[in-house]
Formats: C-alpha cells, sequence, structure tokens
C-alpha cells in the first residue's frame, strides 16, 4: 500500500504558489514559515537588477544580476514572468528555476507583484495557484514595515502610497488570505497548498497508470 502512495505522490507535477499582496502584508514572513514546515516546497528565486538588502545573499533571496544580464536573458525568453517596478529596479522569474522543480512533482512558491502574477496566470495556466494576502488594517501596514527595519521613512511613504493601489487587485486571485495571526495564516495557506495538491489535473500521470492497475486486477479477479 505504501509502494501505490509514493508512486502517486512521484509522478505528481508540482504547482505553482504565487503569494501577493501589498508590501508589509507578511509575504516573506509567511512563505519562510511554509518553507521551514514542508520540504516539499521550494521558493523561485528570482532574478533582481537591485541593490541587495544588508540581510539577503544572492542565490537564496534574489540572483542579483547587471541589467545588461537582465536584458540578455529577457531577449533570450528565459522569464516566466518579469516586472520593472517603479522604483527604477526590475524583477523576474526564470523559467529553469521553476521547471526544475515542477517536472518532478516539487511544488513552488513565488513573491510576485501582481503584474507578475497575471503573466504567470497566462504563460503556464492551471499549473499556477494564485493567493492574496490582505493586511488587518491600512495602519498595521504601516507599523509592520517600521517594524521590519528594512525601509527608509521615505520609502515606507512610497510603499504606503501604493498600498490601495496594489490592494485594488484582490480580486484577481484565486485565494485571499486576511493575514492577522501568522500562526492560523500559515495553515490556511497550507491547507489551500494540500487541497491544490489532490486536483486531479496534477496527479494524471500517475492517476492514469494506477487506475488502470485497478481495471486489470478487476479483469484478473474475474477470470478466477
Ligand atoms: P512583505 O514581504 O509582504 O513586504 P514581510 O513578510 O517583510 O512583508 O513582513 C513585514 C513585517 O511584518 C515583518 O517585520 C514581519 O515580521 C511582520 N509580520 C508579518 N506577518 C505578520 C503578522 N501576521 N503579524 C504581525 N507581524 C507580521
Amino acid at each position: 500500500m505504501e509502494d501505490v502512495i509514493n508512486y502517486l505522490r512521484k509522478v505528481r507535477r508540482g504547482a505553482m504558489f504565487v503569494i501577493e499582496g501589498p508590501s508589509g502584508a507578511g509575504k516573506g514572513t509567511v512563505i519562510k514559515e511554509i518553507l521551514a514546515r514542508d520540504p516539499n516546497i521550494k521558493f523561485s528565486v528570482s532574478v533582481t537588477t537591485r541593490q541587495p538588502r544588508y540581510n539577503e545573499q544572492n542565490g537564496v533571496d534574489y540572483y542579483f544580476i547587471s541589467d545588461a544580464e537582465y536584458d540578455k536573458l529577457k531577449e533570450e525568453g528565459a522569464f516566466y514572468e518579469y516586472v520593472d517596478s517603479q522604483y527604477g529596479s526590475r524583477y523576474a522569474t526564470l523559467r529553469s528555476e521553476v521547471d526544475r522543480f515542477i517536472n518532478v512533482g516539487e511544488d513552488v512558491v513565488f513573491d510576485l507583484d501582481w503584474m507578475g502574477a497575471r503573466q504567470m496566470k497566462e504563460k503556464a495556466g492551471q499549473d499556477v495557484v494564485t493567493i492574496y494576502l490582505l493586511p488587518p488594517s491600512i495602519k498595521e501596514v504601516q507599523s509592520r514595515l517600521e517594524g521590519r527595519g528594512t525601509d527608509s521613512q521615505e520609502i515606507i511613504k512610497k510603499r504606503m502610497n501604493l498600498v490601495l493601489e496594489k490592494i485594488s487587485h484582490w480580486n484577481e486571485f484565486d485565494y485571499v488570505v486576511v493575514n492577522a495571526q501568522l500562526e492560523d495564516t500559515v495553515e490556511k495557506i497550507r491547507r489551500i497548498i494540500s487541497g491544490e495538491r489532490m486536483k486531479r489535473v496534477r496527479q494524471l500521470d500517475g492517476l492514469q497508470t494506477f487506475v488502470n492497475d485497478l481495471i486489470n486486477e478487476a479483469h484478473n479477479l474475474q477470470k478466477i
């Protein structure tokens, strides 16, 4: 019985979980928790042309690349999605980074802008599941950004000015979760991931073989 379960797990197609929300909603924090609790889900490391923050590592948080390298990759069609940000920096998702996981049945989680989420849906269709994180209040966004301590007052002000515009896209997403209590949010998203893994479309190859085996077994039993 264990063999069957392991087999089905191996031939499953991975899903792409896109998490979006305004800056300060808690995307990075929630994603870290999900990754820590589930070894079958990987983080898609984006490329960016912006400078690393003091606590960021190349290849872990982002691949930090030059504008020239970015242009070259874009021209080669190497990106699933790309967004040239309002702050002048550019961000993109490498196809190669994602496909190596999806094709072997591992899921991938993304921290993307709504424009990126939209491009991803267009390019990867039903492989993509989108989740919008809403903050419990606007005041809370401000205090989370200040508490995070990574941005200057000027950047925080810019981010706050963009909150409403960003939130206006909440209804384009498959799931919406209000990130009030972190633990509660993480559990909700883990339940979304479990449900999505059970979808027939993600288990097609394995299920077809499995059902064929059931049919053969039934025929053989009838012969006896
Ligand atoms: P984002 O990636 O959406 O910009 P972060 O994950 O960096 O947001 O979170 C912003 C700040 O808010 C961080 O300091 C984080 O610790 C805090 N935070 C995230 N989720 C919660 C929550 N549910 N309750 C309280 N603080 C939170």
